[in-house]
């Protein structure tokens, strides 16, 4: 069996409407695969998922919508009031959506890979990485953002950013510091000379 090496892997985060996707979608003009934990971690559940066999089998024909589909809404309810139902759906579904999340780093064939992760510091996927990009912006723009963007009432949103790692903490953590409170086109200047570093730096972890 051909055994890969090790892609040079870069974690890209940032509270909710922080501008992670938008960011995302620079480095994908570049060439970059971009790996969506968010979106793996909600497909591990989909409709014909073992996964959601499983949590069928535990929570009972209600957790499903009429569709067949998880009716998501209820099952954040459960765990969000018990924990050991919350204990239990992680034991099943976090092994599951990191090796995903492995097997589609490792899959790349880009120079350098992208793990975009709202939670990157908060789980272990950190460790995964090389290196870290936070895309960060004042709490004021955030919620503006988000709420145009979402359309969602502002203390949903406020609930959403109390669940998240603090903005403080955040920046302690990340090697890079990508300012978002101007432009799009601001946010694509500062992330070019970025991704320069970054292939630099793939190029010199392949040798
Ligand atoms: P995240 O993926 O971190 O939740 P998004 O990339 O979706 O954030 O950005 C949140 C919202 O703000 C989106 O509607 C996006 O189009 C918009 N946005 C992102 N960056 C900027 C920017 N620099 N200027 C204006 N709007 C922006």
């Amino acid at each position: 069996m051909q055994t890969k090496s090790k892609p040079y892997i870069v974690g890209l985060t940032g509270g909710i409407g922080s501008g992670k996707s938008t960011a995302g979608l620079f480095f994908e003009h570049q060439g970059i695969k971009v790996v969506d934990a968010d979106a793996i971690a909600k497909d591990i559940l989909h409709k014909e998922s073992d996964a959601l066999q499983q949590v069928l089998a535990r929570f009972g024909a209600s957790i499903l919508l009429d569709n067949g589909e998880l009716n998501r809404a209820k099952l954040r309810e459960i765990i969000f009031n018990n924990d050991d139902e919350r204990r239990w759906l992680e034991q099943l579904t976090h092994p599951l959506i990191r090796a995903t999340i492995l097997q589609a780093l490792y899959d790349s064939q880009s120079p350098y890979v992208i793990l975009m992760s709202p939670l990157l510091f908060e789980t272990q996927q950190e460790k995964l990485t090389n290196t870290t990009v936070l895309i960060d912006i004042p709490e004021s723009i955030q919620k503006e953002r988000t709420q145009a963007r979402d359309g969602v009432a502002q203390a949903q949103i406020d609930k959403i950013i109390a669940t998240q790692m603090a903005r403080s903490l955040k920046r302690e953590r990340a090697e890079h510091i990508v300012d978002n409170s101007g432009d799009v086109q601001a946010l694509n200047e500062k992330l070019a000379p970025l991704h320069q570093h970054f292939l630099n730096n793939a190029h010199e972890h392949k040798k």
